[in-house]
């Protein structure tokens, strides 16, 4: 390189705050050492990182491309408008707004888009597999908001559509809300689109967990259906974390009002670069390999899980995740999750529909396999993880000491070892 730049000079961060870089490496660490089967995390690339890690964090640039309120705008407008043109190219989007700072940031600008205080909006539970923000009593959605839910159908475990087009027709909601967090199945956007149209509705789809499936074309997109489809960027789809919103022409000027200045002041310029970055690698044929892959993989471990007594709910998935009912196997979802961390496995503990336990106890589990593919995994690997999944789970132990945590820490490292998470050395 002809010129320093700065942004990922380490060896100065060590010697001035080695308690930081401590943690940095510590952390790099632990994603090396163990198996992040966390569904809602990936490991971006030292190219997005890099981005991540700039000068452009400095700048303030408050308002869009061409109209700021700050003058220097020149670079960072570059980088902003690439973002917005690849995301629009990388969906078949009218518009799209990078500047939400998370995906509950994005998804409050939708709200502010679309919905006046007190008005309805017809969302998932958050117990049946929605989100907090999608009307919970403890987030803004649903102090705010009056929110009616919908669930699962009790035999399918799936969507409940016939819920929702009830719900729909007696309570006439401003918005129609479709996704989630532990949603293992592909959603019917048409048969949304249809009940929205039937009551007026404005139909929006958080698609935070599935967007990368979305943009390798492993799974069927909903921005042809959607008026605004709301999403993160960091979850399968591996980019920096952050936020951003698609919509239609039509609802262009309230979205990026609704993002600025409603809810938020200046955007994040280093994120918008990383999203820039993230989104021109997942225009290629790798990425969408890597997204039929994560299919291919979370079906093989789901399956391979049920067969040793770990059964998916809707009997499997379409998707990067699956959850899985652990009360064949007398377990409850923290023990699991306890377990698994104590033999170098990190999961989560999650409630399974219509779970007789607390959240913060659960009967199931969530696992995904964005990570584990972006390290190189495959089928066979998967198989070998549900077994060792089993293993902690089922004849395991909280204790890191106790015999089957070591004996699957072992079988742990040898996997991650021939299949590294950044592997070294590292560029850059
Ligand atoms: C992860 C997620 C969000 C929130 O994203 P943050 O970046 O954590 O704010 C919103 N909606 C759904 C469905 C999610 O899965």
């Amino acid at each position: 390189m002809s010129e320093t730049f700065y942004g990922s000079d380490f060896e100065a961060l060590a010697a001035f705050d080695p308690d930081i870089a401590g943690v940095l490496t510590g952390e790099l660490g632990r994603l090396r050492g163990g198996l992040q089967l966390i569904a809602s995390e990936n490991f971006s690339s030292p190219e997005v990182l890099t981005a991540l890690g700039s000068t452009l964090s400095n700048k303030y640039a408050e308002g869009y491309p061409g109209r700021r309120y700050y003058g220097g705008c020149a670079e960072v407008d570059v980088a902003e408008e690439l973002a917005i043109e690849r995301c629009k190219a990388l969906f078949g989007a009218d518009h799209a707004n990078v500047q939400p700072h998370s995906g509950a940031s994005a998804n409050q600008a939708v709200y502010g888009a679309f919905l006046k205080p007190g008005e309805t909006i017809l969302a998932m539970s958050l117990p049946h597999g929605g989100h907090l923000t999608h009307g919970t009593k403890v987030s803004f959605s649903g102090k705010w908001f009056d929110a009616v839910h919908y669930g699962v159908d009790k035999e399918t475990e799936d969507v409940d559509y016939d819920e929702v087009e009830r719900l729909a027709r007696e309570h006439r909601p401003k918005v129609i809300l479709a996704g989630g967090s532990a949603i293992p199945r592909t959603i019917d956007f048409a048969r949304f689109r249809a009940i929205a149209d039937e009551v007026g509705a404005i139909f929006w789809v958080d698609a935070a967990h599935f967007i990368g499936l979305v943009a390798g074309k492993a799974i069927p997109s909903p921005v042809p259906y959607a008026d605004v489809v709301s999403f993160t960027t960091h979850k399968v789809l591996r980019g920096p974390r952050s936020g951003a919103i698609v919509c239609t022409e039509e609802h262009r000027a309230a979205i990026d009002k609704a993002v600025f200045p409603m809810m938020q002041g200046g955007p994040q310029m280093h994120t918008i670069a990383a999203k820039a970055v993230n989104f021109k690698e997942c225009a290629t044929p790798e990425y969408a390999e890597y997204a039929r892959q994560v299919v291919a993989n979370a079906a093989v471990l789901a399956e391979t899980l049920g067969e040793h007594g770990i059964r998916p709910t809707t009997g499997g998935t379409d998707t990067h995740l699956s959850l899985h009912d652990l009360q064949g196997v007398l377990v409850t979802g923290a023990d699991a999750e306890a377990r698994c961390d104590a033999a170098g496995i990190t999961l989560n503990k999650n409630a399974i529909p219509f779970d007789p336990q607390k959240p913060n106890i659960a009967s199931g589990i969530r696992v995904g396999t964005p990570c584990v593919t972006t390290q190189g995994m495959g089928e066979d690997e998967m198989r070998r993880v549900a077994a060792l999944i089993a293993r902690a789970v089922v004849d395991g132990d909280a204790d890191p000491e106790h015999a089957v945590s070591r004996e699957v820490r072992g079988a742990v490292t040898e996997l991650v070892d021939a299949f590294p998470a950044y592997p070294r050395p590292a560029r850059g």
